[in-house]
């Protein structure tokens, strides 16, 4: 079944990880891509294992900062230019940041986190849903955490600018909701990424992967979510057949939000 047939999705964070992943799989179900990250080496690498697997992929690359409202007005631009049509769009450019108690977290790393995490994510939907509300349609997956879902600790930006993120979507669906668009959020746990073995090196150094190992056991299912988990659920959730879930939060985590 190919959801996305003739249909144009925009990807944040598409040069990595959980936006790589969602690129494949809405590739193989036909969609047309925009993949959006700071890393063009990233995005270049995307493309090539895209177009590996699927040579008939069409996969525009664009680098953009996400916290800079006017390169988001690029993406959003280019993509109008390129397709004439934005159908779904996976807002998920994101950065951790450093870890550190509350009083020893600096100021500066809470707003450079906050910039990228919230900020551009706010961003990304107001030039997005304008496009979509013209239109008439369109589905919208902000990318949260278990961290934007409760506390997780040593993570001040990070968990303000994820529990924003939630608040963005259920604001945003509620609102959109009306002009046939729906506007949801995930929250992963700790999928296998870049991000998730930079984090691991902050706590484990060298030996992260000892780490990691100690680091599961903490979830109920004893391991870490694969990103091509993470691509399914998003492809469903952009795809029609998720049109009525809207203004809510998905967990994908293996249960650790519950526990
Ligand atoms: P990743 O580091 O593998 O990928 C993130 C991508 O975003 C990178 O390619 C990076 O270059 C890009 N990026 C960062 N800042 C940017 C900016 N300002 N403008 C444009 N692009 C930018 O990480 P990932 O695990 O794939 O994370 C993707 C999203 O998922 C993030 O929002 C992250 O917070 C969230 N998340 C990840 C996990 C996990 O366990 N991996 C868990 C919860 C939430």
């Amino acid at each position: 079944m190919k959801r996305f047939e003739g249909k144009v999705s925009i990807i944040t964070g598409g040069g990595s990880g959980l936006g790589r992943a969602a690129a494949k799989q809405l590739a193989s179900e036909g969609a047309k891509l925009v993949l959006v990250d700071l890393n063009m080496k990233g995005l270049e690498e995307s493309k090539q294992e895209i177009l590996q697997d699927i040579p008939e992929a069409t996969i525009e690359l664009v680098e953009a900062n996400v916290a800079k409202e006017e390169e988001v007005e690029k993406y959003v631009q280019f993509t109008l230019d390129t397709f004439g049509q934005i159908d779904s769009f996976f807002n998920n450019a994101g950065i951790e940041g450093k870890q550190n108690l509350t009083e020893d977290y600096g100021i500066e790393e809470f707003q450079r986190v906050v910039d990228v995490n919230l900020n551009g994510v706010f961003y990304g939907m107001k030039h997005v849903l304008k496009v979509m509300k013209e239109q008439g349609h369109g589905s919208v997956v902000n990318t949260a955490s278990v961290g934007g879902i409760r506390g997780v600790g040593n993570q001040s930006g990070y968990a303000a600018s994820k529990h924003g993120v939630v608040g963005l979507t259920k604001n945003s669906g509620i609102e959109y909701g009306q002009f046939g668009i729906s506007v949801k959020a995930i929250a992963p746990g700790a999928i296998l990424t870049a991000m998730v073995e930079g984090s691991l090196r902050q706590m484990g150094g060298e030996d992260w992967e000892a780490t990691g190992r100690e680091f599961v056991k903490a979830n109920p299912m004893l391991r870490f979510g694969k990103p091509e988990e993470v691509g399914y659920l998003v492809a469903f959730l952009l795809s029609n057949q998720a049109d009525f879930i809207n203004a809510v939060v998905v967990p994908i985590d293996g249960g650790q939000s519950y526990k």
